[in-house]
């Protein structure tokens, strides 16, 4: 381009703004990042027809009279073969991904179920929901389509299951790419083998039951309710979380709507309160905090590759190495913009002004968001705020429509309309039932009974299958455990308890082996499971009957070892026993030890923390694992074969990541998490997970008090 042409142009450009006339409007601020949709009405219209099948691929560029005509019949929208407004709208809205035409034709079967009693395995989570909210949501979901027909679903783990349900993103292995977030929401595969019946979510959608972020809290005076949002406080509305009247930056909220008149309340998840996994107990992150020479006030992602938000649970990381990994804020962790999954920080300056909520200051499009560091005019990070959600119970109960063999309708009313909206009333239409029961008939009716002295004392509804028991099935297991909160809130003052006192549990753990919630390690020792906790052990046996002996202390019998452990295991071979705690390993061989030996000798660099477990293999070799990955070790050259570092869940997938105890029980791998276990069972090279199961309850045999 000439100089003269471009300095032509910029006049023009110049001439044309500066004469516009000015207007009072709000400063709109171009923000870094954001997503420009760049498809005219047109192409978004080409793309829709084709994805949801309505057309074909030859037919891009041609007129979309036909297909608009056909889609707007489909959808019930005025029939004008035009491309208009309410066709477009209806275009962007959230929807299912299945398409409305053609595809159920390409699936094997005739896309029913040829037996009643159908099983489903969900085989990971989304972190936007805690997760007995998760299961209860899909139980509530094949509920919905129980009570129609005879069909039963019951819970099991495992790819056996005829539906299996995962979350995913983008592309996540069959094909069928989701699309970030909103638009496509989820899918569904006709019934029959494999990938058919399964049901797929897209983790970048923010799931919730339709209402906003469910969190729950923690300690507090309300029992671990969820936060009801938005609330009042002192006259002012909160739509998250806030430190507001509290001294010691915890953030918390109101589980009614009200706190001024209620006054119940409960902590929500942070950092300040307890970290996850790691090696530090859930001890809370310490701020500041040194980390190589560092030091740092905030949690950080800093020596990690996995984008895992961490901090350290003493002053200084480099000498204790005890870290933590710090609790997602859903109310508060932004999509979008240049920070997606950072949480938003309160206050944040924005063109010289304060914030300490989301805002819509700034953007054309309404939207509220946060800044991501406390200056958004130097850092320039920000993302969206949390919106309503789509309610994983709705969406859920019609994909299940499809994994049983439905098809879209017309009826905008009705559960199986494509369209995402959202209802508190029964999700099921007459169109609804009318489909599922043109499958599988209506549900039986109680047998007549014949009368007899005692009348209406006949249960009506079949025996309740008995399931090995989902973790949730299981009593008092919600953190709530903790202390109700001090009875010290007064009528008009905000939250004063003090969480820093209460996660010390009353009871004394040391002597009952049921009172330990999370054990140290576990390990398989002379046929024998041996269960760790703070210098002491139990030994636990199955022979005719089961017996839990100690506790003893680590020390009469291990007399080098520490009180801490992070795992052992017993080489099948030559009985030779190893300890890991921190960087460091002993090897037992009867009496006699060698160690402590620094992991490097193992062939373990520095980014190995600690050993989380070990599983003999056979053959002299053991499977070590840390963190995600695990190595190939030989006990008898006592190295680990070098690139032998394989991501955990690519050997056992469906165990949850970020395990921190896993051994080996009578052939089977047992990785626990926090109070559970998922057992893998070795049988055919499978490493198929078979059960999943309370330490407690489940293998120690406590009882459910
Ligand atoms: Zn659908
Ligand atoms: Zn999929």
């Amino acid at each position: 381009m000439s100089p003269w042409l471009s300095l032509v142009l910029a006049l023009l450009a110049l001439g044309c703004c500066t004469a516009a006339p000015r207007r009072h409007q709000p400063t709109v601020v171009v923000f870094p990042g954001d997503l420009r949709t760049s498809l005219t009405n047109t192409q978004l219209a080409e793309e829709y027809l084709y994805r949801y099948g309505y057309t074909k691929v030859a037919e891009f560029g041609k007129s979309l009279s036909r297909a608009l005509r056909v889609l707007q019949k489909r959808l019930a929208l005025p029939e004008t073969g035009e491309l208009d407004s309410t066709t477009l709208e209806a275009m962007r809205a959230p929807r299912c991904g299945v398409p409305d035409l053609g595809q159920f034709q390409t699936f094997e079967g005739d896309l029913k179920w040829h037996h009643q009693n159908i099983t489903y395995w969900i085989e990971n989570y989304s972190e936007d929901l805690p997760q007995d909210v998760i299961d209860d949501a899909f139980a509530r979901a094949f509920d919905v389509w129980s009570k129609v027909t005879p069909l039963t679903f019951t819970r099991v783990y495992g790819r056996e299951a005829d539906i299996v349900i995962q979350f995913g993103v983008r592309e996540h292995g069959d094909g069928y790419p989701f699309d970030g977030k909103d638009g496509l929401l989820a899918h569904a595969f006709p019934p029959g083998p494999g990938i058919q019946g399964d049901a797929h979510f897209d983790d970048e959608e923010l799931w919730s039951l339709g209402k906003g972020v469910v969190v729950q809290t923690h300690f507090g005076n309300a029992g671990g309710a969820p936060c009801h949002f938005p609330f009042n406080f002192e006259g002012r509305s909160y739509s998250a979380c806030t430190t507001d009247g509290r001294s010691d930056d915890l953030p918390w909220c109101s589980t009614t709507a009200n706190f001024d008149v209620d006054h119940l309340f409960g902590f929500c998840p942070s950092e300040r309160l307890y970290t996850q996994h790691g090696n530090a107990d859930g001890k809370p992150c310490v701020f500041p905090f040194t980390f190589e020479g560092r030091s740092y006030s905030a949690c950080t992602t800093d020596g990690r590759s996995d984008g895992y938000r961490w901090c350290a649970t003493t002053a200084n990381y480099d000498q204790d190495k005890l870290y933590g990994f710090c609790p997602t804020r859903v109310d508060s962790t932004v999509s979008g913009g240049n920070s997606a999954g950072e949480p938003c920080v309160f206050p944040f300056v924005f063109l010289g002004k304060e914030y300490s909520t989301c805002t819509r200051e700034g953007r054309s499009d309404g939207r509220l968001w946060c800044a991501t560091t406390s200056d958004f005019d130097s850092d320039k990070k920000w993302g969206f705020c949390p919106d309503q959600g789509y309610s994983l119970f709705l969406v859920a109960a019609h994909e299940f429509g499809h994994a049983l063999g439905l098809d879209h309708t017309s009826v905008p009313e009705a559960l199986m309309y494509p369209m995402y909206s959202y209802t508190d009333g029964p999700p099921l239409h007459e169109d609804d039932v009318k489909g599922i029961q043109h499958l599988y008939g209506p549900r039986p009716k109680p047998e007549p009974q014949p009368p007899t002295t005692t009348p209406a004392t006949q249960p009506t509804a079949p025996p309740v299958v008995c399931t090995t028991g989902p973790p949730t099935a299981h009593p008092s297991t919600s953190p709530t455990a903790g202390p109700t909160g001090s009875p010290s809130v007064g009528p008009t003052g905000p939250p004063t308890a003090g969480p820093t006192e209460a996660p010390t549990v009353s009871l004394d753990p040391s002597e009952d082996v049921c009172n330990v919630d999370i054990f140290d390690a576990i390990a398989e020792i002379g046929n024998r499971l041996h269960f760790f906790k703070d210098g002491k052990y139990w030994q636990f046996s199955e022979g005719q009957r089961r017996s839990v002996q100690g506790p003893f202390l680590i020390r009469d019998t291990w007399p080098t070892l520490p009180h801490k452990l992070d795992s052992a295991f017993e080489d099948p071979l030559t009985k030779k026993i190893f300890f890991f705690s921190g960087r460091q390993v002993w090897v037992y061989t009867g009496p006699s030890v060698i160690g402590p030996r620094r992991l490097d000798k193992l062939g373990l660099g520095p980014e190995v923390t600690q050993v989380t477990g070990g599983l003999p293999r056979g053959g002299g070799k053991v499977l070590l694992f840390s963190g995600q990955n695990f190595w190939r070790f030989d006990v008898k050259t006592q190295k680990v074969d070098p690139q032998s570092a394989s991501p955990v869940d690519h050997m056992f997938p469906g165990v949850p990541l970020n395990t921190h105890d896993i051994f080996q029980y009578r052939e089977k791998a047992y990785f626990c998490q926090e109070r559970f276990y998922w057992r893998v069972n070795f049988r055919n090279e499978m490493n198929q997970v078979d059960e999943v199961g309370y330490v407690t309850y489940d293998i120690l045999q406590c009882p459910e008090a």
